[in-house]
C-alpha cells in the first residue's frame, strides 16, 4: 500500500494506467528542475491491479486538460500539510462510445439503434465532440 499523502504539499496524480506514468510526466511538461518529482511505476492498486503514481512537491497546478486526454482514469489529489484537500476526477476522453447521443435526425445512429454512438473530442477547451458518422458537433 502506497501512502499517497506522503508529501507535505503538492500534487499527487494517482491511478495512472500502468506504464503510462513516464508519458504523463513528459507530456505534462512538469519541470523536474524546479520541483521535486517522484514517479512510482507499477505500484499495487488493490489485489490484482497495478498503477503508476506521480508526486510533485510544492506544485499547485498541472494541466488537467492535457492529463484528461492522456489518462482520464487518473485522479488528481491536492495535498496540503500531508492531507488530501481536494480530489479531482478527470474527464474528456478522446473517444467516447455510447455516452453521448447524436442529435442529427438523419444520422445513421438515429435510424439504426444497434449502431454504437461514437464521438471524438474536437477541442478540449470547448468540450466539443464530433459524431463519427455524420460529423455533427455536440457540446458536452
Ligand atoms: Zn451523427
Amino acid at each position: 500500500m502506497v501512502v499517497v499523502n506522503s508529501i507535505e504539499n503538492g500534487i499527487v496524480i494517482d491511478h495512472i494506467r500502468v506504464g503510462n506514468g513516464l508519458k504523463v510526466l513528459e507530456k505534462l511538461g512538469i519541470d523536474t528542475t524546479k520541483n521535486t518529482v517522484a514517479l512510482i511505476m507499477n505500484a499495487s492498486s488493490g489485489k490484482h491491479e497495478r498503477k503508476d503514481i506521480i508526486k510533485i512537491e510544492n506544485s499547485e497546478w498541472i494541466d488537467l486538460t492535457a492529463l484528461g486526454l492522456l489518462d482520464h482514469t487518473a485522479t488528481v489529489n491536492i495535498i496540503q500539510n500531508h492531507v488530501i484537500t481536494k480530489k479531482i476526477k478527470l474527464s474528456l476522453p478522446e473517444r467516447v462510445v455510447d455516452v453521448i447521443k447524436c442529435k442529427n435526425p438523419r444520422c445513421v445512429t438515429s435510424v439504426e439503434p444497434s449502431i454504437p454512438h461514437i464521438f471524438h473530442l474536437v477541442d478540449p477547451k470547448t468540450e466539443e465532440y464530433r459524431c463519427e458518422y455524420c460529423d455533427e458537433i455536440i457540446k458536452v
